[in-house]
């Protein structure tokens, strides 16, 4: 089994999609291992995304993802990272409408910076986004 971050994004939280993403969720036989809810400010949502720091549209995506609260879950089940990357769907939500229109952004996104989720790409950026919000859980 593996374990991946996933986080419903602020507008996924107000857009009230947070049932029907958890019921896909526990559809596709993840546990939620842990989650909570969290207010992002400045400083460690650009921290997260600190990757993207040099990228043009890095200020508009920390004003996003400050704009609420998100829910981040620790979900856990075999091949978790992919399956997960998989179920969210392509980066740029109008993309998934196209190509996959049953993926959780086609459903909840809206473009390519509101795009209602998020999922670890690598098992290096998993182990480094639990520890992110959860902090060491690796026996929990
Ligand atoms: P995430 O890391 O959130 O799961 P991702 O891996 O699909 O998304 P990244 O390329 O890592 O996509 O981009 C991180 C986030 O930055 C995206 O989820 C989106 O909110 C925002 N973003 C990415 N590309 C753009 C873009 N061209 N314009 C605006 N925002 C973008």
């Amino acid at each position: 089994r593996e374990r991946t971050l996933a986080m419903i994004k602020p507008d996924g939280l107000s857009g009230n999609y947070t049932e029907r993403i958890k019921e896909v969720i526990l559809e596709s036989g993840f546990d939620i291992v842990k989650e909570a809810v969290v207010q992002l400010d400045a400083e460690r949502a650009s921290l997260f995304y600190a990757e993207h720091s040099g990228r043009s549209f890095f200020d508009s995506l920390v004003k996003y993802m400050t704009s609420g609260p998100v829910l981040v879950m620790i979900l856990e089940r075999p091949d978790a990272i992919s399956h997960w990357r998989v179920l969210i769907g392509p980066t740029d939500a109008r993309k998934a409408k196209i190509s996959n229109p049953n993926s959780i952004r086609a459903m909840c996104g809206v473009d390519s910076e509101k795009n209602c989720v998020h999922g670890s790409d690598s098992p290096q950026s998993a182990a480094r986004e639990i520890s992110f919000f959860f902090g060491d859980v690796r026996s929990d």
